[in-house]
């Protein structure tokens, strides 16, 4: 089968992957003139990399690590000390850690929160693992039945102090969906910590090598080309094509750089859009129908994603670091952390501004500054009195919409990869899988959308061949 895909991030080849795996013919279109989508990154005029966002590998991805085996480069993952280290903001320039040791689950995640004593007394800790016990037992459906809870408020039904948010959710919420615990779905948090704690590996993390569009995607898109498929950039999608009974006549695909579209007809069709987008791409006449308007319950998130290259080193921590700033999210010295990035003098920090719905549509010399501001609590040696360390340049990268928002209630509105309309599929991030907005998630939902698409493949040849319509 010929399958047409709209989009080029990771839901959208992982899909066109898979479906080459199975034996079909699929072909990518991505509107703009890099791979990725929310993983794209670009190099500045000094062949300096900057990205859409600071990205962390967990070991509870089990659909990337498989992918990372399948094309060969599981090398390019680089894995870090078991640990979870937090900025102390009551002693600005020292973190507290969270080590976990080589033990099973969930005993190494207990130990490391136990051992941990400089953000939790022991009665907090003893009210949150009290508190985590119905999650630990009924897993998943509970984790989805809460749903209807913010984290604020699920902690407080739980009898769990609001000083553990302060201390430690604020900023794994700010991580999670780049929003506070008093907006973020409480599932968000229980499906992290469910995976962390059920998991030997889940919390442990991986930075990839170098720059995304060249280091994971490329190979993603040589391998579906190895198989005949295609991937073109410069191809946007324009506009859902349909027929009288509502199945999809074609993609009108390109008139970019003032070229002609032209109308791309398959035998199937998959949107791995973002979600904002998708929505202003459906068809009239199927506008009405559940699954399409309960998108409406889906909106992107804005996050900044900041780059600050220094003149000299600020940290020597080869981890992510959660700033527990009230501007920022998790941060990274990428000189260290990142292999293609490294510099033994300099440091890159790379940092994640969120919430950002005040700031996105400030300028980028006040979101420096801000930023900056905060610097100054994090490295005080470096940012205070005599000597101090100089910016030599910044990049700014704003998603004014990102991932969807994950607040409560919004599971519902979820649709899964098989729509209605029966040639038509979606992939992406926000469609309904487990990994909720996450790279995982997008991979694993271009991994079911192929799986929904091969068997509409059976379906269809199975009914034709019964009809007498084809012959083999
Ligand atoms: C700042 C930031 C930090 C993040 N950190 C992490 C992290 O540490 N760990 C993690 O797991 N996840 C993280 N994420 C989330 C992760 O990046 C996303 O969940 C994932 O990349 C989404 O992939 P996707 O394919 O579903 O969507 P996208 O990446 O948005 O892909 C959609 C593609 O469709 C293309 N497109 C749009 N319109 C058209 C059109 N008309 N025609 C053709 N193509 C079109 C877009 O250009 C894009 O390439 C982060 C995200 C951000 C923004």
């Amino acid at each position: 089968m010929r399958i047409a895909i709209a989009g080029a991030g990771l839901a959208g080849l992982s899909c066109a992957k898979y479906l080459s795996d199975a034996g079909h013919t699929p072909v990518v279109f991505e509107s703009r003139d890099v791979l990725g989508g929310k993983i794209a990154a670009w190099k500045d005029a000094d062949g300096d990399w900057y990205e859409t966002g600071l990205h962390i590998f967990f070991g509870a991805y089990p659909n990337m690590l498989q992918l990372f085996n399948e094309l060969g480069i599981e090398d390019r993952l680089q894995w870090k000390s078991h640990s979870m280290i937090f900025n102390q903001p009551n002693e600005p320039g020292t973190y507290s850690r969270f080590d976990f040791p080589d033990l099973p689950a969930p005993i190494n995640g207990v130990a490391a929160i136990l051992s941990n004593n400089d953000m939790l007394t022991w009665p907090e800790k003893v009210a949150f693992g009290i508190g985590l016990i119905p999650a630990m037992l009924r897993g998943q459906k509970y984790v989805e039945e809460s749903d209807i809870y913010s984290w604020t408020d699920w902690l407080k039904q739980q009898n769990i102090p609001e000083r553990v948010n302060d201390e430690v959710f604020i900023a794994m919420s700010k991580a999670l969906n780049f929003i506070g615990p008093d907006e973020i779905s409480s599932t968000v948090l229980l499906t992290a910590l469910n995976r962390f704690l059920q998991e030997k590996n889940g919390s442990k993390m991986a930075f990839l090598d170098g720059a995304p569009p060249e280091r994971l995607c490329q190979p993603i898109v040589d391998n579906i080309r190895s198989k005949g498929g295609e991937v073109y950039l410069n191809s946007p999608l324009r506009k859902i094509n349909t027929n009288q009974d509502g199945t999809v006549k074609s993609f009108r695909i390109g008139g970019k750089n003032g070229t002609e579209s032209t109308e791309i007809k398959a035998d199937a069709y998959v949107s791995a859009l973002p979600v904002d987008l998708f929505k202003l791409m459906i068809p009239e006449q199927w506008q009405k129908m559940d699954i399409f308007e309960k998108l409406d319950g889906l909106k992107g998130v804005p996050v900044i994603n900041v780059h600050l290259w220094f003149d000299r080193k600020l940290t020597t921590i080869d981890h992510l670091l959660f700033s527990r700033s009230k501007l920022l999210s998790v941060y990274a010295d990428m000189s260290i952390t990142c292999k293609e990035y490294y510099d033994p003098n300099r440091s890159m920090l790379e940092l994640v501004f969120a919430p950002a719905k005040d700031w996105i549509n400030r300028s980028d010399k006040d979101i420096i500054d801000a930023t900056m501001q905060e610097l100054e609590k994090l490295f005080p040696n470096h940012f205070t009195g005599e000597n101090q360390a100089n910016l030599r340049k910044y990049k700014v990268v704003k998603t004014p919409l990102s991932v969807y928002k994950a607040v409560p209630g919004c599971q519902a509105f979820r649709p899964q990869q098989k729509t209605p309309i029966s040639n038509f599929f979606l992939a992406g991030d926000y469609t309904m899988q487990r990994y909720l907005a996450s790279m995982e998630g997008a991979v694993l939902s271009g991994k079911l959308c192929a799986k929904e698409v091969d068997n509409y493949s059976t379906y269809v040849d199975n009914t034709l061949h019964s009809s007498g319509e084809l012959q083999r």
